[in-house]
């Protein structure tokens, strides 16, 4: 997005959010506001940031991260410090400029690329949403008059322009204005209407800030959408030659039992999956009953459970297998485990484990009656 530039204009000295700080280096959720507005932009996919800031204030911007950002001091009017911002732009000019309010710093991808993607049939664009309450004007506590709403919206930022329209607006424009989009149309450009959103809020006052850190924690939680899951299983030793473990046939002088391959290895890490999901263990999906599934090779099972997790719209963050026993020795074989799970799971290799322990010749596993494994899995949400 290198041919378009984006404004935030953080110059005002706005104190009704409350004594101290100004309202855009106050902080919310532990960062100042401003933080969150770039990150907003640059989220987005915008790398060409123009952040205006009060003479007074330069330095306090080294707090911040300005990767691609540009700092310009503001003047002494909204106008004054976007008319600075786009005549600094103005030596490489971009193709589109948004320009924001440091203020909304819960402005949506959704909402950039809307008036970005306007931008493709108009000069001006720029979000606003309909007036849905009754309006009145009133004096001194009183209604005196009804006015009628139809037709009208609030608006809101980022508003997006051809850079040369909006620089020629400017630099064309007597006195100041409440937003661009006014001198836009002083200028004659037809200005668009994109979809807003009642999320992308000024912050003025105390409670605002109360209200943008409630949306930001519920985004948060959205982003940290993750499901963990445990899986256990257990086979006994019998006749046969090597076992199957985590998709490797390690050499041993008898096999695992089982009414499959019996790669208990597998199996744990198949049911991890599926308790992550809450949905069940292998023998819901896979009834031993049934005679189909007799000697079946464990991947069906895991690919099944990933392809399930999968359909719910999860990818596996990571996951940890342990098979406890004392022989066959797991060690020479773990990487090769981890390529076959990975592998079978179409995830790296990186984010699978295979570890072992013995059980310090303890019970079944120690008396080497059979092997357990214990599975950990962590779903990502994407
Ligand atoms: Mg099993």
């Amino acid at each position: 997005m290198g041919d378009i530039a984006a404004i935030i204009v953080a110059a005002g000295r706005g104190t009704r959010a409350g004594a101290g700080l100004h309202k855009q280096w106050r902080p919310l959720a532990g960062r100042p506001v401003l933080a969150h507005t770039l990150d907003a932009f640059r989220r987005a996919g915008l790398d060409r940031l123009v952040l205006v800031l009060h003479p007074d204030d330069m330095a306090r911007a080294e707090t911040l991260d300005l990767a691609g950002v540009t700092c310009v001091a503001g003047g002494d009017s909204r106008t004054a410090s976007v008319r600075a911002a786009l005549e600094a732009l103005s030596a490489s000019p971009p193709k589109l400029v948004l320009i924001h309010d440091g203020a909304r710093p819960l402005v949506s991808g959704p909402e950039i690329t809307g008036v970005i993607t306007a931008l493709a049939q108009a000069q001006a664009a720029a979000p606003a949403l309909p007036v849905v309450d009754a309006l009145w004007r009133g004096t001194e506590g009183t209604v005196t008059d009804t006015v009628p709403r139809e037709g009208l919206h609030r608006a809101q930022t980022p508003q997006g322009f051809a850079f040369d329209a909006i620089l020629a607006a400017h630099r064309a424009h007597q006195g100041t204005a409440s937003d661009d989009v006014e001198i836009a149309r002083a200028a004659g450009l037809a200005v668009a209407i994109t979809e807003g959103s009642e999320d992308n809020l000024k912050l003025t006052h105390p409670e605002d800030f109360a209200r943008a850190e409630r949306l930001l924690a519920a985004r948060q939680e959205g982003a940290m959408n993750i499901r963990l899951g445990n899986g256990y299983d257990v086979h006994r030793f019998g006749p046969g030659e090597g076992c199957w473990l985590c998709g490797v046939l390690v050499p041993h002088e008898r096999a695992l039992m089982g009414h499959s391959d019996a790669d208990v290895g597998m199996h744990a890490l198949t049911d991890s999956i599926y308790g992550a999901l809450a949905q069940g263990d292998i023998g819901r999906h896979f009834p031993p009953s049934d005679p189909q599934w007799k000697g079946a090779a464990s991947h069906i099972f895991l690919r099944h459970a990933v392809e399930l997790a999968r359909a719910r719209g999860y990818r596996i963050g990571n996951c940890d297998v342990t098979l406890v026993c004392e022989r066959p020795k797991i060690g020479p074989h773990a990487v090769a485990m981890q390529e076959a799970l990975a592998g079978i799971m179409g995830c790296e290799a990186g984010r699978v484990s295979v570890k072992a322990t013995t059980s310090e010749r303890l019970g079944f596993t120690g008396r080497e009656e059979g092997i357990a494994a214990l599975a950990t899995v962590c779903l990502i949400g994407v």
